[in-house]
């Protein structure tokens, strides 16, 4: 089993149920990693099609599609779009092996995505999802188009919607990417209006108000929380994040 190296730049993959949540709850970390020389590679795994209130769903998933592309450039990261139905990600088999590949073909030493317990039902599964096929990844007899990834990554849950049941275990600070990463949200402009318009809260100040409190928890002006997945092998004793 390959371990990450804390002498070289890591490989940071980010894997987010919606087209916006990598920005509401790991931009400003992500910013930080491109900053020290990290790659980063976002993987949103559904098309969004359902946040509008007036956007068909086809024409709201090429929109959405565009928001995150233009958001991961802002880092320069790679965005890969896997496209399924927003609110019909299940875990069956083919989506187990398309996750598999997409974690081989990233190759990361560190993974960040959803905690296990979040409000959406997408975010479970993509969670449940992320933990089973890093894992697999990593078994040889199991084909997919990519080599095998040797490195069970260590997995970092994504701070839940506005904080609820998440206990930090580690903490980043993002004061000085915070408007990078309110920057890459504000790319998802369909979003904003929508969530104003079905959810009634403004996102841009609802995700700054929980990078106060995080950073509140910290002593630091802003920052975003994860909690470390403790499970064998992917315990490591350097800090891989920021
Ligand atoms: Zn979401």
């Amino acid at each position: 089993m390959i371990k990450s190296s804390s002498s070289r730049p890591k490989r940071i993959l980010a894997v987010g149920a919606h087209p916006d949540d990598i920005e509401i709850l790991a931009a400003g970390t992500l910013a930080r990693c491109r900053a020290r020389g990290d790659e980063v590679v976002i993987c949103v795994a559904t098309n969004g099609n359902m946040g509008s209130m007036h956007t068909a769903p086809e024409e709201l998933a090429r929109i959405r599609e565009s928001e995150a592309r233009a958001s991961a450039a802002i880092i320069g990261a790679e965005l890969v779009w896997l496209g399924y139905p927003d609110e019909f990600l299940y875990h069956d088999h083919e989506t187990r092996m398309r996750f598999i590949e997409m974690v081989r073909a990233a190759r990361p030493d560190v993974i960040l995505t959803h905690a296990p317990n979040d409000y959406h039902m997408d975010h479970r599964i993509v969670s449940e999802l992320v933990f089973v096929s890093s894992f697999i990844g990593a078994v040889p007899n199991v084909k997919s188009p990519s080599p095998v990834h040797a490195c069970i990554a260590p997995i970092y849950y994504l701070d839940t919607l506005a904080g609820v049941d998440f206990l930090p275990t580690e903490y980043v600070d993002i004061t000085d990417t915070l408007d990078t990463k309110l920057e890459m949200l504000s790319c998802h402009k369909s979003q904003l209006e929508w969530l104003g318009d079905y959810n009634g809260i403004d996102i841009v100040e609802f995700t700054q108000t929980v990078a106060r409190f995080r950073g509140l928890q910290s002593g630091v002006k802003y920052a975003e929380g994860f909690r470390k997945a403790d499970a064998w092998p992917r315990n490591v004793t350097e800090r891989l994040l920021p």
